[in-house]
C-alpha cells in the first residue's frame, strides 16, 4: 500500500518535469537516502538556512531528490544560529528579569535579591537554538533530503562542487535544479573594525560574556533596537546613533515610529536620530565614536565598552563561484532573478536574503516554497504585499501592508483609524497599556492598505491582518467580525470600526 502511494506520487511528478517513469529506487522506498558522488539530484539546495531549508523539505515532499549543502555545521542559517532564534531568546529573558526588577511590585508581587546570570541566561538561548537546529536535521531525514556539511560552489551549469565542512575529498554533485539560499551577512561600517567583542556586529551582541556599562548601537532600525533593548534591559546605558530622523527603517509607518521612540525612550534608551557616525576608534578598553548632525555640524564623541554595528545587511555569495556561470547581481550584490526566482540559466533559481526583497525569514521561506513549486509544478506564488515584519521590543511593533507615508506619497484618497490599548480592557488588566492600533483604508472601497499595531502581543496580533490583507477584506469585514472579550484583539477590531465608523470604546 505504502509502495503504491509512493509510487503514485513519484510516478505524477516525473511526467510533470517531462521525464520517463521510472519505479522509485529503494533508497527512496525506505525513505533513506544516501550521498553518492555518481547520483544525480532532482534538485541540489545550497544553503540551509529558513529559505533554504524549507525548499529541500518540500522539493522531497514532491518526490524530487533533493540534497541541501550547508557549510555552517548545523542547519537553519542565520535565523536559527545567529539571528530570529537567539535574539528572540534574549529579549524574552531580558523582559522577564526587566520586570521582575520594575514592574512587578505594583502588581503585588515582592521579590527580594534578584540578581542576573548572564551565563545561564545564554545557555538557555543556546539549548533553544540547539534543539531547533537538530529539529531541521530529524525533518531531513523524515523526509528523505540529503544533508552535506561543506561549502558548495558552482562549477558548471549542473555541477556542484562541495568542500567538505570536516576536510576530505572535495566532491561533486550533478543537479538537474540548483537553488540559491546562501543567504546574507552584517554590513560593515567603513573604518570601524569588527572583533565581536568590543566592536560587534549582531552576531556578537548575542554572545556578550558581560553587560557593559555603556553601549552604542549604529543604526536604529529593527535589530539595533531589539538588541539595544536586550542590553539596556540587563543593565546597560544604551544610545542609538540613527542617521535618518526616525527609527525602525524605511517601511514603519512613521506615527508608530514616534510612539516607539517615545516609549524606549520612557525605557531608558538614549536617541540620536539624524545623526551620522563619522568616524571610531578603540582607545583601551573603551571605544570613541564620532558622530555629527546628518546634515552637517559640531561633532561629538560618545565613549562607549561595546559598539553595535546595525546598519544593515548584504547578500552572501562567497565561495559561492557566481563568476564560473557569469550569473549576475546588481549594484547591492543581490543576486539577480526574474519574477520565478530563474537567473538566466532557468534551472538555477535563488531565494531569501540573497536576492530581492525584505531580509526576513518567513519571506525566504515562502519563496522556498514557491521555487519549489515552480520546478515541480509550472507555478507558485507568493504575495509580497502581504508580508508581515514584526520588532520584539517591548511592546512589540508588527505591520503588514503599506504605510500612511506610502499611501500618501501614491495619492490615493485614504482613511486612517486607531484605537489605543489605553482603552482596551485586557491590556488595562494586565497594567500593559502602550501602544495602538491603527487601520489604513481606501477611502472610496474600505479596503484595507495597511495594518500597523505598537502594543502587547502585536507580533501574534498581525496574523490576523496579513489573513485579512490576503482575503482583500475591508475594515468593515473586520469590524463585523466578533472577537473574544477580554482580549488585546478587540483593539483591532475597534481601530477596524474606528476606519469605517467609530470605535465603542473611545
Ligand atoms: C540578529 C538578527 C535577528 C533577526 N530576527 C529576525 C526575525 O525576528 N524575524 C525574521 O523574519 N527575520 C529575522 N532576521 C533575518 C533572518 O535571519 C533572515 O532573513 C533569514 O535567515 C534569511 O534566510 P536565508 O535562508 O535567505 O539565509 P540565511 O539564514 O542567511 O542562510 C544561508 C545559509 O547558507 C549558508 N551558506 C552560504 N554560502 C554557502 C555555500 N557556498 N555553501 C554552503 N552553504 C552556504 C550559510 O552558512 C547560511 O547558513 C534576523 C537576522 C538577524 C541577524
Amino acid at each position: 500500500m505504502l509502495l503504491q502511494t509512493i509510487s503514485a506520487r513519484s510516478a505524477s511528478t516525473s511526467l510533470r518535469l517531462g521525464k520517463k517513469v521510472a519505479a522509485p529506487s529503494l533508497y527512496a522506498i525506505a525513505g533513506r537516502r544516501f550521498y553518492s558522488s555518481e547520483t544525480e539530484h532532482d534538485v541540489v539546495v545550497i544553503g540551509g538556512g529558513p529559505g533554504g531549508y524549507v525548499a529541500a523539505i518540500k522539493a522531497a515532499q514532491e518526490g524530487l531528490k533533493t540534497a541541501c549543502v550547508e557549510k555552517r555545521g548545523a542547519l537553519g542559517g542565520t535565523c536559527l544560529n545567529v539571528g530570529c532564534i537567539p535574539s528572540k531568546s534574549l529579549l524574552n529573558n531580558s523582559h522577564i528579569y526587566h520586570q521582575i526588577n520594575h514592574d512587578v511590585k505594583k502588581r503585588g508581587i515582592d521579590v527580594g535579591d534578584v540578581k542576573l546570570n548572564l551565563g545561564q541566561m545564554m545557555k538557555a538561548k543556546e539549548e533553544s537554538v540547539s534543539g531547533l537546529t537538530k529539529g531541521i536535521e530529524f525533518l531531513f531525514k523524515k523526509n528523505g533530503v540529503d544533508y552535506i556539511k561543506g561549502t558548495g560552489t558552482l562549477v558548471g551549469e549542473h555541477e556542484i562542487k562541495v568542500n567538505p565542512l570536516e576536510g576530505g575529498e572535495v566532491k561533486t554533485l550533478k543537479a538537474k535544479n540548483i537553488i540559491i539560499a546562501t543567504g546574507s551577512e552584517a554590513t560593515p561600517f567603513p573604518g570601524l573594525e569588527i572583533d565581536e567583542k568590543k566592536i560587534v556586529t549582531s552576531t556578537g551582541a548575542i554572545a556578550l560574556t558581560e553587560v557593559p556599562k555603556k553601549m552604542v548601537v549604529i543604526g536604529g532600525g529593527i535589530i539595533g533596537l531589539e538588541m539595544g533593548s536586550v542590553w539596556s534591559r540587563l543593565g546597560a546605558e544604551v544610545t542609538v546613533v540613527e542617521y535618518l530622523g526616525a527609527i525602525g527603517g524605511p517601511g514603519m509607518d512613521a506615527e508608530v515610529s514616534k510612539n516607539i521612540q517615545r516609549t524606549l525612550g520612557k525605557q531608558g534608551i538614549k536617541f540620536k536620530t539624524g545623526t551620522k557616525v563619522v568616524s571610531g576608534s578603540v582607545e583601551g578598553e573603551t571605544v570613541k565614536i564620532n558622530v555629527e548632525a546628518a546634515k552637517g555640524g559640531k561633532e561629538e564623541t560618545l565613549e562607549a565598552d561595546v559598539v553595535l554595528v546595525a546598519i544593515g545587511r548584504r547578500p552572501y555569495t562567497e565561495g559561492l563561484g557566481l563568476e564560473n556561470l557569469d550569473l549576475e547581481t546588481d549594484e547591492r550584490g543581490r543576486i539577480v532573478i526574474d519574477s520565478e526566482y530563474r537567473t538566466k540559466l532557468p534551472h538555477i533559481r535563488v531565494i531569501g536574503d540573497v536576492t530581492f526583497g525584505a531580509m526576513l525569514a518567513h519571506k525566504a521561506e515562502e519563496e522556498g516554497i514557491a521555487a519549489v513549486e515552480y520546478i515541480s509544478k509550472g507555478y507558485g506564488h507568493v504575495n509580497y504585499g502581504a508580508i508581515p515584519s514584526v520588532m520584539y521590543t517591548h511592546p512589540e511593533v508588527a505591520w503588514v501592508g503599506q504605510s500612511e507615508q506610502d499611501v500618501k506619497a501614491s495619492g490615493k484618497e485614504y482613511s486612517v483609524g486607531t484605537f489605543p490599548f489605553s482603552a482596551n480592557s485586557r491590556a488595562k488588566t494586565n497594567l500593559d497599556t502602550d501602544g495602538f492600533v491603527k487601520f489604513i483604508a481606501d477611502k472610496e472601497t474600505d479596503r484595507i492598505l495597511g495594518i500597523h499595531i505598537v502594543g502587547p502581543n502585536a507580533g501574534e496580533m498581525i496574523a490576523e491582518g496579513v489573513l485579512a490583507l490576503e482575503y482583500g477584506a475591508s475594515c468593515e469585514d473586520i469590524g463585523r467580525t466578533s472577537h473574544a472579550h477580554p482580549t488585546l484583539s478587540e483593539a483591532f477590531k475597534e481601530a477596524a470600526m474606528a476606519t469605517y465608523s467609530k470605535a465603542i470604546h473611545s
